[in-house]
């Protein structure tokens, strides 16, 4: 498999390249609006053909670049079909699989950030979103977030996935760029180690973090695949 891991300065999230070599068919996950050339640019020069964008959720602080990427390349949209938008080609459910090629990717539900967060397995890799990031996860206070159901979509889905698997997030704001299913399980300090579901949801719900910055921008936007709405 052909893979690349690509990044948003502005908002911190990871864009990934998934390509099947011998068909040359390539899919985006979580793709950023700002860098749509980037990422076509990247996909002609290894000779490969979009065939699909797969978004992890409705995203709060960036605008996806999937309406703009199946326009210029006939590329199929996938979200989650629990709470995705009515503008996707493929509304996936769990256990769903969209192939690329010869590569198989394996939709699993993992809600809790958002209602409809979905993590993609592909090839001993999961692209987790915003369910699990390096020790650490997503903010459950909004888009139908809950902390019980994010602690179960890691303990009884992610963390089941083989130790080995390599994790790579949709974002992170330290500098990290993967880990692994097995590292999470040890040394995630909110999920891994002994932490319990009680301690999870008493630090989730005491967060109190301010809205992301561009969160009434980029939710009704990603709600339009990535059309960018202003206020006349
Ligand atoms: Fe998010």
């Amino acid at each position: 498999m052909i893979f690349r891991q690509l990044w948003d300065k502005e908002s911190s999230t990871f864009t990934y390249l998934l390509a099947d070599e011998a068909s040359g068919e390539a899919a985006l996950v979580d793709p950023v609006l700002e860098h749509v050339e980037r990422d076509l640019a990247l996909t002609a020069d290894l000779g490969l053909r979009l065939t699909s964008v797969l978004d992890t959720h409705v995203h709060a602080d960036h605008v996806t670049a999937a309406g703009v990427l199946r326009a210029r390349t006939g590329a199929r949209t996938h979200f989650s079909a629990r709470g995705g938008p009515d503008c996707a080609d493929v509304l996936l459910e769990d256990g769903a699989e969209v192939r690329v090629g010869a590569l198989t990717i394996r939709a699993l539900a993992t809600p809790g950030h958002t209602g409809g967060c979905m993590s993609y397995v592909a090839d001993g890799r999961v692209f987790t979103g915003d369910t699990l990031l390096v020790r650490g996860c997503g903010r459950t206070d909004f888009q139908d977030g809950d902390p019980e159901a994010l602690w179960r979509s890691v303990h009884e889905k992610l963390f089941t996935l083989p130790d080995a698997t390599c994790v790579y997030p949709a974002h992170d704001y330290r500098g990290h760029t993967s880990s692994t299913i097995g590292e999470e399980k040890r040394l995630n300090p909110r999920l891994g180690g002994d932490a319990t579901v009680a301690s999870f949801v008493a630090l989730m719900r005491n967060l109190d973090l301010p809205p992301p910055a561009k969160i009434h921008e980029a939710v009704p936007a990603n709600r339009a695949c990535g059309r960018v709405t202003r206020d006349p």
